[in-house]
């Protein structure tokens, strides 16, 4: 059974960014002990991650690579905000030891009040700079990874657009 709309994948997969000096560096791993299993179309990866997999079949291997713009988007500026200094005071009057290392996430709530997770990305004297980027934009991601299994979704899983049973939402 190949790989296609309506079918439920389980695959395992390693993810690599590639770095400036294309050396390949691992950032996540789904190993056959914690596989991935998703209903085709709603994977939560990008749009060209699912269209390299169309077609293939159980025990198909794969290896490619996406540019930052087929995958979490190219790293914008515009992402970056500047926030003053003083809100990071949040104790006794002074910013926690260690809070704006650079790279540290730091929750912040929007205006709509979802959380949202910002990265610090420059300290100046008196202002913060926030980095809100996908933190692999910009990167080139490389995938590799072997299908276990291809099966047809149910109706349920297609009316909720997810997967059931084994690796996906359990119900009561
Ligand atoms: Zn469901």
């Amino acid at each position: 059974m190949q790989i296609s709309e309506k079918k439920v994948v389980t695959l395992t997969y390693e993810l690599y960014v590639i770095g400036e000096e294309d050396e390949f560096e691992i950032v996540e791993v789904a190993g056959e002990d914690n596989p991935m299993v998703f209903l085709f179309g709603h994977s939560g990866l990008p749009v060209d991650f699912e269209k390299n997999l169309e077609g293939l079949k159980e025990e198909d291997d794969f290896d490619f690579i996406l540019e930052p713009q087929a995958g979490f988007g190219e790293f914008s500026e515009e992402d970056i905000a500047d926030f003053p200094m003083d809100m990071f005071k949040i104790e006794e009057g002074e910013v926690p030891a260690d809070l704006l290392e650079i790279g540290n996430f730091i929750p912040f709530t929007n205006d709509d009040g979802s959380q949202i997770t910002g990265r610090v990305y420059e300290v100046l004297a008196d202002t913060v700079r926030i980095d809100f980027n996908h933190p692999l934009a910009g990167k080139s991601l490389k995938f590799e990874g072997d299908i276990l299994n291809v099966r047809e979704a149910t109706q349920d899983e297609l009316d909720h657009g997810h997967v059931h049973g084994e690796g996906g939402v359990q119900h009561d």
